[in-house]
């Protein structure tokens, strides 16, 4: 799998999907983009994931001017884990949202 810096997207060849550079080998402990979720939804996948005993990165995506205009409740919260991490961590997501591509 071919891995973008920039975007810490996995893919298979070719350019990245999502911004069109080149990837370069992935690495066990690169860390990927797993899933997008609204803050109610993060903060439950954020507890399984830590009761499975994956570490992963939680990174709000407004900042905090955005938050304030929207109102506390719409921040979305996208959710990165180790390269390695990541059939599980699907499993996972897939448990709890059926599978809900964002
Ligand atoms: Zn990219």
């Amino acid at each position: 799998m071919l891995y973008c810096e920039k975007c810490r997207r996995l893919f298979e060849n070719g350019v990245c999907p999502s911004c069109g550079r080149n990837g370069r080998q992935s690495a066990p402990d690169d860390l990927c983009f797993l899933v997008e979720k609204e803050s109610v939804w993060a903060g439950m996948l954020a507890d399984v994931l830590r009761q499975e005993g994956l570490s992963f990165l939680q990174e709000g995506r407004m900042g905090a001017g955005m938050a304030a205009r929207t109102g506390f409740m719409t921040e979305r919260y996208r959710f990165y884990v180790a390269c390695e991490n990541m059939p599980k961590a699907l499993e996972i997501v897939e448990g709890l949202f059926g599978g809900e591509k964002e």
